[in-house]
Parts: structure tokens; C-alpha cells; sequence
């Protein structure tokens, strides 16, 4: 089968069982781009997608909110407090990471080894910050787990033929 290439970018992408009349995409990143149409007055009309973003943006701003509350709360004495939003922060975080991961799925048409890869290592460090109570583990994970599923954003969109494959 020939490898198929992002719907928006033209990076690889997408796996062999992926459909053929599908389109794939390379990354989360460049899925949600393709559907978050800017209309002729540049208004970015209210879909699934766009409200997608907007909840991941919403989770991250509460798990970096939690993480910095730590400190704070640790530094006035409250322990539990501290423990409840070093929780949150890694909760926030996670949830934020199973959206980005299943997005990223959706739009490969499967599940790729990399991804994978870039999965087991953000669980890793999600361990490694329970284990020592540290949410900022949690804050890199997810930071490493986002900017993974969303590099093709750092590639401009390919000008499309109607005649290419999809
Ligand atoms: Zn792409």
C-alpha cells in the first residue's frame, strides 16, 4: 500500500489499516485545523473541534493553575490542600492528554508506534510525578504529549489539487 500523507501538511502519515478513501492527518494538531473552517469574514464558526481546543486549553490552564498552587499551599501549611491540587494537576493534566492522544488516533486512522512511544513516556513521567508527589511531571508530560500532537501545525498547509488523493 502506498504511505499516505497529511490531509493538511503532506507530512507521512496515517496507518495501513486506515481507510483508503479517509483522509489522515500526521498529528491532533493538523485533524483540528482542518476542521476549524474560518469563514469569508475570518470568523472561526462554533464546531466539535473548535470546542475540543478550547476544553484542552481550559484543562491545561487548570492543570498548570493546580501546579502552582502546590507551593502555595504548601508554603501557608496546608498539606492536604497542597496533596488536593498536586491531584488536580495531574487529573487536569491527564484528561487533557487522553483528549490530545485520541484525537491524535482519529486522525491517523490508528495507532502508529511513535505515538505510542511519545504515550509511554508521558505515563512514565505521570508515574514518576505521582510517585514523588510532584505535579510538575505531570505539567512536562503533557507538554511533551501536546507539542507531539500538534508539530504538523508547524507546517504550513499544502496547496491541495482537486485531482490528489486524499
Ligand atoms: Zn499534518
Amino acid at each position: 500500500m502506498a504511505a499516505r500523507t497529511c490531509h493538511r501538511c503532506g507530512a507521512p502519515a496515517g496507518v495501513a489499516s486506515a481507510p483508503a478513501n479517509r483522509p489522515v492527518f500526521c498529528c491532533a494538531g493538523c485533524l483540528v485545523a482542518s476542521q476549524i473552517p474560518v469563514d469569508a469574514k475570518g470568523n472561526y464558526p462554533v464546531n466539535a473541534a473548535l470546542v475540543t481546543v478550547l476544553a484542552v486549553g481550559f484543562v491545561v490552564f487548570n492543570q498548570l493553575l493546580g501546579w502552582g498552587l502546590v507551593d502555595f499551599m504548601a508554603d501557608q501549611g496546608r498539606a492536604r490542600a497542597a496533596a488536593l491540587c498536586a491531584f488536580a494537576s495531574l487529573g487536569a493534566g491527564a484528561f487533557a492528554g487522553m483528549i490530545a492522544v485520541r484525537e491524535q488516533v482519529r486522525g491517523a486512522g490508528g495507532v502508529r508506534v511513535l505515538d505510542s512511544a511519545v504515550v509511554a513516556v508521558a505515563i512514565l513521567l505521570v508515574a514518576i510525578g505521582v510517585a514523588l508527589g510532584a505535579p510538575g511531571f505531570g505539567v512536562t508530560a503533557n507538554a511533551l504529549l501536546l507539542g507531539w500532537c500538534c508539530r504538523g501545525l508547524l507546517r504550513k498547509k499544502r496547496v491541495r489539487n482537486p485531482d490528489d488523493p486524499v
